[in-house]
């Protein structure tokens, strides 16, 4: 089985007072996961112990029962009655930490050890353990309740009690028939949210080597990545040969657009300004603008690629490696904008690899070499032109190819996303 975790993150709608209680509840949990932090450090044996284990053992250091009445590091010196279930998310965050330190630390042993053993200089930094604490609360079962799609009631620290307070929440729905994960109380700038993981389980799809192999009829979406109007050109094939179906997702002109438009804002806020302060961002508005559009772009075409796939039930994804940008020449926002164009592409793929992983399709990629050049049907070198101009030689991006051996004639992008398909 493969299993695949997305978050699902909620607003929380509170009285101005609950916030100041989320506060005061991180501010115990961080206490609480320091104090824990600690007692693994004087008792670091516990690490040797599954998680299961460990938490048994730090409950017996710390915690005061009939039957245990004088701990070793009582956590009643930090607050009583503290809920069992706080405790142990908090323990649980305290050995994450640790467990992390500890084998960077043991990393780092092995390396100098290795280095003195050939009497070379090491002069790497040993790693620091956790000296503050930041985490975000997380709500282990016991400390919320009758959660329903628009509200849930949950246990608080208050700074001064132990509360149960009813929130509203809105946002994305949970999906039903998924295993949920304990949700976490997150805040972010003034607003508090609840994030949720929640975990789907799926037959794991075999190895691509193996399905491309064994199965003649495996159906997989080759996709060439484009920095024109078209985006992302799609093509549905089986391994044996077959073309079942073709999607362009454009858009490409609106972005370009939209970017060399605050690109140049930005050039010229420049120009204005004169000298740029040196390690200091400038126009950090425009920046963020272009970035959230591209991040936004790059969301919708992977989805719409994985949905494309999914609906004609492929089950391999293929694309072709991104090779190094190429630097332009031209004005400013001429090259910011090939360069972000370029990003947009690693992007698109990265965010479709795990839409697709999801949906249980793996993702492959292949050599990128003269993918646009070669005839998707008899492999010779094709001519590319554009419009109405004769199909003779090759022109970098125009749209239409013909093969002069065989006498295909078609889609510049398409033959490439089928000739990145047939590569795999
Ligand atoms: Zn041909």
């Amino acid at each position: 089985m493969a299993k695949a975790t997305t978050t699902i993150k909620q607003v929380l709608h509170y009285q101005d007072a609950h916030a100041a209680w989320f506060a005061a509840n991180q501010v115990l949990f961080n206490q609480v996961a320091a104090f824990y932090y600690e007692v693994i450090q004087a008792h670091e044996r516990v690490l040797y112990l599954s998680n299961t284990d460990a938490l048994t053992a730090l409950e017996k250091l710390t915690h005061t029962t009939q039957k245990n009445p004088t701990p070793v590091m009582p956590l009643e010196d930090i607050l009583e009655d503290i809920p069992a279930m706080f405790r142990r998310a908090a323990i649980n965050a305290a050995l994450g930490s640790a467990r992390s330190f500890y084998s960077h630390l043991q990393k780092w042993r092995k390396r100098k050890k290795k280095a003195e053993a050939k009497s070379k200089k090491f002069h790497e930094r040993p790693p620091v353990a956790p000296r503050s604490w930041n985490k975000s609360a997380t709500l282990y079962a016991g400390l919320w309740k009758e959660r329903t799609g628009s509200s849930i009631v949950m246990k608080v620290w208050t700074g001064s009690c132990w509360s149960w307070i009813k929130v509203r929440i809105t946002g994305r729905e949970l999906p039903a028939g998924l295993e949920m994960g304990s949700p976490q109380l997150i805040r972010r700038g003034n607003q508090w949210w609840l994030h949720t993981p929640v975990e789907k389980r799926f037959k794991s799809p075999g190895k691509i080597e193996k399905q491309v192999t064994t199965n003649a009829q495996t159906k997989m979406c080759a996709v060439d990545l484009n920095i024109n109007e078209h985006l992302a050109v799609c093509t549905i094939q089986t391994v044996e040969g077959s073309i079942l179906a073709t999607t362009f997702i454009g858009g490409g002109r609106r972005i370009a657009g939209f970017r060399k438009k605050q690109l140049g804002r930005i050039a010229r806020n420049r120009r204005k300004t004169g000298i740029i302060a040196e390690g200091e961002q400038d126009n950090v508005a425009l920046w963020s603008k272009i970035h959230n559009v591209d991040e936004q772009v790059a969301h919708l075409v992977s989805a719409r690629i994985v949905q494309f796939a999914k609906q004609h039930e492929a089950t391999v994804l293929v694309f072709e490696h991104l090779g190094n940008l190429k630097p332009t020449k031209g004005k400013y926002s001429h090259r910011g904008n090939s360069k972000r164009a370029y990003w947009m592409k690693g992007r698109i793929f990265k965010y479709c690899k795990y839409k697709a992983y999801n949906e249980g399709m793996l993702t492959s990629r292949v050599n990128p070499s003269n993918t646009s050049r070669e005839c998707a049907r008899c492999h010779s070198l094709v001519a590319r032109y554009d419009t109405g101009k004769p199909c003779l030689g090759y022109t970098y991006g125009a749209p239409l190819v013909s093969c002069p051996q065989c006498g295909m004639k078609g889609n510049a992008d398409r033959n490439a996303s089928l000739v990145i398909g047939q590569r795999l």
